[in-house]
C-alpha cells in the first residue's frame, strides 16, 4: 500500500516518506493503523495525488499543510515538508513549507521521531541516531534541547509523555533542560498541554512520566497539586507520603481498569485515582499524640480538581466525572461489615449515577496497606456491598428510580395545579422511596396525603 502510494508521488515528480511515529513504533514491534508521511508536494497536489487512489480524502488543516485520507483499514496523514519556526513570545507555531526532507526532519520533537523511510525505494533516512535511541530506549532532541525547548516548551511535556507510553528514559541533558525550563511551558495553550497529560496519563507505565514532571518542576506549573502531595503524615516522619500512595492508587485502578468494560485506558478513572487525595494538603491537622486529620479532604479536593481541570480546559463532562468521584470515594467509608442500611445503598447508587462502577474500581484501589487482614477485610467488605447493590437493583431496577406517584397524580390527589407544591411533593416522594423502597401507589398516596394535611 505505501509503495503505491510512494510510485504515485514519484511518477507525478514529488518525494513522500514515511515519517516520526510509524516508523519508530514499527522498529518497537508495534504496528498501528494510523500512519503520517511528510512530502514535498504541497496541499493541493497531495489532494489532487490522493483522489481517485484513496477511498475517501478530507482536510486536515490545509492552511498546516495536511490532508488526511483513508485506503481500507488505513488511515494516512500527508504533511507537505515544513520548516518550522517558532516565535518564542508566542503560543502558536508560524508554518513555512520546506523543500527537503532533512529540514523537515530536522525540526521535529526527538531523534527516535525523526526517522523517515523513503517510498518507494525504502530508503531509510535517520540524521539524528534515533535507531540507537530506540535500541538503548533513550528520549533525546535532535539539536540541544535548551535550543528544542525554547522554540516548542510543548516538547517538555511530550518528552514526559513518550517516557510514560514507551517506558524509555529521557538522556541527562534533556532532564537538565526541562527542570532549567520548566516556567517556560506557561507560554503553551492549556489545550496542548491537556491533550499531553491525557495521553501521559493514559499511557501504559504513568508513574515514570508523572515522576518526571514532578522532580524537573514541570508539575509545579501545570499541575501543582500533585508535587503538593509531598507531605508527611505525621510530625515524626515515619509515614509514607500522599505522593506516592496516589501513585500507587493510580496502579492499582489500573489492574483493575478492565472491571468497567472499557476497551480503552479510561483517562477519568485515571485521573480522578491520581487526584483522588488533592484536599489533604489544605485539609491536615494534626491533633496531638501523633495523630492527624484531613476532615472534608473529599469535598475540598472535588473542588480543587475541578478547578484545575477547568484551567485546563477539559470538557465539562470529564469535570463533573472527576469531581464527583473525588467528592464520593469516601464515602463507602462507613460501611464497616455491612452496616449500612438499604437506604444508604440506594443513596451511594443514586449518588454515583453512571459513574458506578469507576467508583467502585477506585474504591477498590484505594487501600495501599500493607496490612493483609486489613486489605483482605476492605475487600471483602466491598465485595458484599457490591453484591447488595446487585440484589437491590434486581428488586426495584434502581437504574430508573423514580418516586411511585408522578406529577399528575400529585396534582390530581391534592387538587392542586402546576407550582412549586407539586415539586415539594415530588420531593418528599422522591425521599421516601429512597428511604423505604417501592411502596405500590395506595400506601405513597396515603403517605402523600398524611404529609400534605401536616403542612401548616
Ligand atoms: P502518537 O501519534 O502515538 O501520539 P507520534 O510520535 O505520532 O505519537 P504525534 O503527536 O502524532 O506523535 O506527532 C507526530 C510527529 O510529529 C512526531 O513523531 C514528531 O516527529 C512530530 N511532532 C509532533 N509534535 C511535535 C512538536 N511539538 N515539536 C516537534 N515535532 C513534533
Ligand atoms: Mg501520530
Amino acid at each position: 500500500m505505501v509503495d503505491e502510494l510512494g510510485s504515485r508521488f514519484a511518477a507525478a515528480g514529488h518525494e513522500i516518506a514515511l515519517v516520526g511515529g510509524p516508523v519508530r513504533d514499527i522498529l518497537l514491534g508495534r504496528g498501528s493503523k494510523d500512519l503520517d508521511f511528510a512530502s514535498s508536494a504541497r496541499p493541493d497536489a497531495v489532494e489532487r495525488l490522493l483522489a481517485g487512489w484513496a477511498d475517501h480524502v478530507w482536510d486536515i488543516g490545509k492552511a498546516f499543510g495536511t490532508i488526511g485520507c483513508r485506503k481500507g483499514d488505513w488511515i494516512l496523514e500527508i504533511t507537505t515538508y515544513r520548516s518550522e519556526s517558532y516565535d518564542p513570545t508566542s503560543r502558536k507555531p508560524e508554518v513555512a513549507y520546506g523543500d527537503n526532507l532533512q529540514g523537515d526532519l530536522a525540526r521535529r520533537d526527538f531523534a527516535m521521531n525523526a526517522m523517515a523511510v523513503l517510498l518507494p525505494s525504502h530508503e531509510f533516512v535517520d540524521p539524528y541516531g534515533g535507531i540507537e535511541d530506540v535500541a538503548n530506549k533513550v528520549i533525546r532532541t535532535p539539536g540541544s534541547p535548551e535550543d528544542s525547548f525554547s522554540d516548542d516548551p510543548l516538547r517538555m511535556m511530550r518528552a514526559a509523555r513518550f517516557a510514560a507510553q514507551l517506558g524509555f528514559t529521557p538522556d541527562p541533558g534533556v532532564v537538565a533542560a526541562m527542570t532549567a525550563m520548566a516556567e517556560r511551558i506557561t507560554i503553551v495553550s492549556a489545550e496542548r498541554v491537556r491533550d499531553e497529560l491525557i495521553k501521559l496519563v493514559c499511557a501504559p507505565y504513568p508513574r515514570i512520566g508523572l515522576d518526571l514532571l514532578v522532580s524537573t518542576g514541570l508539575a509545579d506549573h501545570v499541575l501543582p497539586e500533585l508535587p503538593a502531595l509531598r507531605l508527611e503524615l505525621d510530625e515524626h516522619h515515619r509515614h509514607k507520603d500522599v505522593y506516592e500512595h496516589s501513585l500507587i492508587v493510580l496502579e492499582q485502578a489500573i489492574d483493575l481498569e478492565s472491571r468497567i468494560g472499557a476497551e480503552e485506558p479510561d483517562f477519568v478513572l485515571r485521573f480522578a485515582a491520581l487526584i483522588h487525595d488533592i484536599g489533604k494538603p489544605k485539609t491536615r491537622r494534626f491533633e496531638g499524640a501523633g495523630k492527624v486529620t484531613f476532615h472534608h479532604h473529599d469535598v475540598v479536593g472535588a473542588k480543587l480538581a475541578k478547578k484545575r481541570m477547568k484551567a485546563l480546559r477539559f470538557s465539562n463532562e470529564q469535570i463533573d466525572q472527576v469531581g464527583k468521584l473525588v467528592e464520593l470515594h469516601l464515602r463507602f467509608h462507613g460501611y464497616g461489615t455491612g452496616e449500612w442500611t438499604d437506604s444508604a445503598v440506594r443513596r451511594y447508587v443514586r449518588d454515583a449515577g453512571d459513574l458506578l462502577s469507576r467508583l467502585h474500581v477506585l474504591t477498590r484501589a484505594d487501600c495501599t496497606t500493607r496490612n493483609r487482614r486489613k486489605a483482605e477485610a476492605l475487600r471483602s467488605a466491598y465485595d458484599d456491598l457490591e453484591k447488595r447493590i446487585e440484589q437491590l437493583q434486581e428488586q426495584e431496577e434502581l437504574d430508573s428510580l423514580r418516586p411511585d406517584l408522578d406529577g399528575n397524580q400529585i396534582m390530581e390527589l391534592l387538587a392542586i395545579g402546576p407550582g412549586r407544591d407539586v415539586g415539594e411533593a415530588y420531593k418528599f416522594l422522591m425521599e421516601l422511596r429512597m428511604d423505604e423502597g417501592p411502596l405500590g401507589e395506595d400506601a405513597a398516596k396515603e403517605k402523600l396525603l398524611a404529609w400534605w394535611s401536616s403542612r401548616p
